[in-house]
């Protein structure tokens, strides 16, 4: 775990990979500030279905600006990172774990699910 600029870096669910995560994280401008885990991931196609699932799940909407759950381009080189919101900020809800649902609509909509599954129970081990 290192905290860089207010934001938790966390790397990373045992089945994805280890090390601490040094990618460039611009896309995040406009999301929360702090108290977000950032996951590298190996297997996430870009498709952002989770934002959208997510989003739906804490209003009922098709927002991604409020959505938990953000997938990140790392720009740098191929591939994705997934921040997780442990806090309410601004605009964005912090992950509930979708709690009352049999699977959280995030995983369900996602296409690497055993993958998403194990980036939410590493977030939930680590908050
Ligand atoms: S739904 Fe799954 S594959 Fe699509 S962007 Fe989200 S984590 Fe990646
Ligand atoms: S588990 Fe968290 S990120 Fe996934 S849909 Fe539920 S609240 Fe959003």
């Amino acid at each position: 775990m290192q905290n860089v600029g207010g934001v938790t870096l966390i790397l990373i669910a045992p089945s994805v990979s280890a090390g601490l995560c040094q990618h460039p994280l611009d896309p995040m401008s406009g999301v929360a500030s702090g108290g977000l885990m950032i996951f590298e991931t190996k297997k996430c196609c870009g498709c952002k279905s989770c934002e959208m699932a997510c989003s739906y799940h804490h209003k009922g909407v098709f927002s991604p600006s409020i959505a938990s759950i953000k997938v990140l381009d790392t720009k740098d080189r191929l591939g994705f990172v997934i921040s997780l919101a442990e806090q309410n900020d601004g605009r964005v809800i912090a992950c509930d774990r979708c709690e009352g649902l049999d699977e959280p609509l995030c995983v369900k909509y996602c296409t690497e699910r055993d993958e998403l599954q194990d980036i939410l129970k590493e977030f939930s081990h680590n908050r």
